[in-house]
């Protein structure tokens, strides 16, 4: 039986002739694809830089690192998130505090950011669940009242909007990450993305990918000016977080087709949310006034008297073919966090949330009769429950 997956790559002869020019190209890696890739993706989404790395996690690294995490310094996020999110703080030596999140949306909510600040808070991370943009405006206020630099973590949200702003832009943070990953909203195999429009922390990026090096003259701090054309300097601690041309060649041709994906996956959720509109058994995802969600995930939450059924209905699922998931096991509740001296209730909407959450097929090559079996099959097995 072929098996729906939760989320799919869509990868067309254009990709496939675009990756298969570079491999008969001089350049493999830092050659001219990366930066045209960094590029297309400031200019799609209006920010000045963009710098890619190897993946979402190193390219979340990349900015916590250049926005001065350290171990003195606290981040607060969302615990309804992948666990790169808070992963890369540790990377750094510093502290994760979890916020909790608005029952709908899956997202952090403005409020709780401004309880958990204390004078060690350095950096806020709202990550936009399934695609749909956190409240930015409250927490670009929050940030700003309170000095503190504000990440998007927009690794599901490429392609979405806030208000009349494309994610990415910046316009409400510091930076923004994304990941190109295969189930995300275009891919490079593997890869991410930092976009900014603040040159200091686009110069740190750049070279905390490539150990810290700089070979910009101007930047040197051995001001001896005999240096020769050989010379470089290591300022960081840097790590070899490079994306290579292939990979950004695959990167450049998806994202020419990103609104095309988007649209599906509009088109699709549409269908999903008519269909399921006033299920007995589950609450539909929401878009709120403010968001264009980029729908990567359709995440479903079972009400009140099906949560505890959850298991049946997820085995169920699986077992007629459809590859659903769980989005996310909170964060705070994985063993290594429960090690660190995270306690289980800190937040009781995520770890509610989760009881609840299942995320059903959506990817922009499903048929449209792929997206009836979805429905057909997903009614069919609620009403046996
Ligand atoms: C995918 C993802 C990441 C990490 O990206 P990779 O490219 O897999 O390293 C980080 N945060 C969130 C919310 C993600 O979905």
């Amino acid at each position: 039986m072929k098996i729906l997956p939760y989320g799919h790559q869509c990868i067309g002869e254009d990709d496939i002739k675009a990756v298969v020019k570079v491999l008969r190209s001089d350049f493999l890696t830092q050659g001219p694809r990366v930066k045209e890739f960094e590029d297309s993706l400031a200019n799609r989404v209006g920010a000045k830089f963009g710098v890619v790395f190897s993946s979402g996690t190193a390219a979340l690294h990349g900015a916590y690192f250049a926005a001065g995490l350290s171990s003195e310094d606290e981040m607060i996020t969302s615990p309804i998130t992948f666990l790169a999110t808070a992963n890369a703080a540790l990377f750094l030596g510093a502290h994760p505090v979890f916020a909790d999140i608005e029952p709908d949306t899956g997202n952090i909510v403005p409020g709780l950011i401004e309880e958990a600040i204390t004078n060690k808070t350095k950096a806020i991370v709202p990550v936009h669940f399934s695609g749909h943009p956190a409240r930015l405006k409250e927490i670009a206020e929050i940030a700003q009242k309170h000095r503190l630099i504000s990440i998007e973590d927009a690794c599901h949200a490429l392609g979405a909007q806030y208000l009349s702003t494309n994610i990415g832009d910046c316009t409400y943070s510091d930076m923004t990450v994304f990941s190109f990953h295969p189930v995300k909203s275009i891919t490079a195999g593997e890869g991410g993305a930092v976009l900014t429009n603040n040159e200091d922390l686009y110069k740190k990026l750049i070279m905390f990918r490539h150990h810290g090096v700089t070979k910009e003259e101007f930047a040197f701090q051995n001001k001896d000016n005999h240096h020769g054309r050989w010379y470089y300097e290591m300022q960081y601690l840097g790590y070899n977080y490079r994306l290579t041309d292939i990979h950004s060649a695959l990167g450049i041709s998806q994202l020419k087709k990103l609104d095309k994906f988007i649209t599906r996956r509009r088109e699709i959720v549409e269908t999903y949310s008519k269909a399921f509109r006033n299920s007995p058994f589950f609450d539909v995802p929401v878009e709120k006034s403010y968001a264009k969600s980029s729908w990567h995930l359709y995440p479903i939450r079972l009400k009140d008297e099906y949560k505890s059924r959850k298991f049946d209905i997820f085995e169920k699922l699986r077992q007629k073919g459809l590859g659903v998931q769980v989005h996310y096991i909170p964060v705070h509740l994985q063993p290594y966090y429960q090690h660190l001296g995270y306690e289980k209730g800190l937040c009781p909407d995520a770890e509610d949330f989760y009881q609840r959450e299942i995320s059903i097929p959506l990817y922009p090559s499903m048929t449209d009769s792929e997206i009836d079996f979805v429905i057909d099959t997903t009614v069919s097995i609620f009403q046996k429950i």
